[in-house]
């Protein structure tokens, strides 16, 4: 089974995947869990460095071969083996992100990054079993990020009408790809009940 949690950063990813990996490995299942576009690869992090922390200003399209490059590696060498074996994949983000930064904000053509996600990646990856999108309200966002402490990610640093954008992309990639939109808003356990309504049932 592949889940995926997707949403800006800050509305609370890590934390719901890394509860469910935890609800799923007491059960005694195999579950693995990744993080895109870097996750506990080194050369999926490397290229997540180069993206966002070097400083080149890479052309958008740039960006979209070396998101969908590290989707490669994470997806073969993560989430393939465990899926193989009947486990349980648990992803923060996925392509989604990228037609939300990188179409959305940054005015890459959507269907180019539709067209080269599904050449490079299998069906399982671009549909997976249940998606989700963590929403909440910019200000709590920023609150969230700041209390975490680590340094905000490029994309999110841009301009305000950058993140207005990506802001209005996920509600349309939701109602696109039928994900399921939950406010995160909430506390961790509350956010992390509804999370599990839908993947058990009421
Ligand atoms: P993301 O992976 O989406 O960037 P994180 O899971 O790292 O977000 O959460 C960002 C920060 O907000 C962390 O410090 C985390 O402990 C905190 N946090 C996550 N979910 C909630 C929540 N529902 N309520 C309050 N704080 C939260
Ligand atoms: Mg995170």
């Amino acid at each position: 089974m592949y889940i995926v949690i997707e949403g800006q950063d800050g509305t609370g990813k890590s934390t719901q995947v890394e509860l469910l990996k935890d609800y799923y490995q007491k059960q005694g299942k195999k579950v693995v869990m990744m993080e895109e576009p870097d996750g506990d690869l080194p050369q999926a992090h490397d290229l997540h460095d180069l993206i966002l922390s070097r400083g080149y200003h890479l052309e958008s399209l740039t960006n979209v071969l070396l998101f969908t490059a590290a989707r490669v590696e994470l997806w073969k060498k993560i989430a393939e083996p465990v899926l193989k074996e009947g486990g349980i994949v648990i992803s923060a983000r996925n392509y989604w992100s990228t037609l939300a930064y990188q179409g959305y904000g940054e005015g890459v053509s959507r269907s180019k990054i539709i067209r080269l996600t599904k050449e490079m990646l299998p069906e399982h990856y671009f549909k997976p079993d249940y998606g989700f999108i963590l929403t909440v309200p910019d200000q709590v966002r920023e609150e969230r990020q700041a209390i975490r402490g680590k340094a905000m990610e490029t994309f999110e640093m841009k301009r305000h009408d950058f993140q207005a954008k990506v802001n209005a992309a996920y509600p349309k990639i939701a109602k696109d790809f039928n994900l399921t939109i939950v406010d995160a808003s909430g506390s961790i356990e509350e956010v992390f009940e509804a999370i599990k309504k839908v993947l058990l049932g009421p």
